[in-house]
């Protein structure tokens, strides 16, 4: 955990390579992602404004809800507030389980609006928590 701060990054399309303390937002195709805070290199795409909100303020995004990487070995859970990281206990399983259904259901919402690659990125995301359901027996 390191006490980078975050700038916001308006994009049209999400590079392929995050830079480590970018959020970068797609107004047009509704999506943020960052690269986790936690400095795992875990791409973190949130689904804005269905799953998040951003706001940028002097060059800082703010999200909220609180982002919860369920979908990478950290489990890191923060807010990040005018661009600085704020650390929340992380999620237990079954929280962050409750949270990926719900991500997954969203993700249908998207599918019937007819959204096929954001569908891609779900259906990797849920067969990744799948895998780890299944390593953790839950
Ligand atoms: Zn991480």
């Amino acid at each position: 955990m390191t006490a980078m701060r975050f700038t916001y990054q308006a994009v049209e399309r999400l590079p392929k390579h995050l830079a480590q303390g970018v959020l970068y937002h797609s107004e047009e195709f509704e999506v943020a992602a960052l690269s986790c805070a936690c400095g795992c290199g875990h791409r973190v795409m949130l689904l804005v404004p269905d799953s998040h909100q951003v706001s940028a303020q002097n060059g800082t995004p703010t999200v909220r809800p609180s982002i919860s990487v369920c979908d990478a070995p950290c489990k890191s859970h923060y807010i990040i507030a005018g661009g600085h990281i704020e650390w929340l206990p992380a999620f237990s399983t079954a929280q962050a389980s409750a949270v990926m259904r719900n991500q997954i259901a969203r993700h249908v919402v998207h599918d019937e609006r007819q959204r096929p690659w954001i569908s891609r990125i779900w259906i990797t995301i849920a067969r990744a928590f799948a895998k780890l359901r299944s390593a953790l027996r839950i």
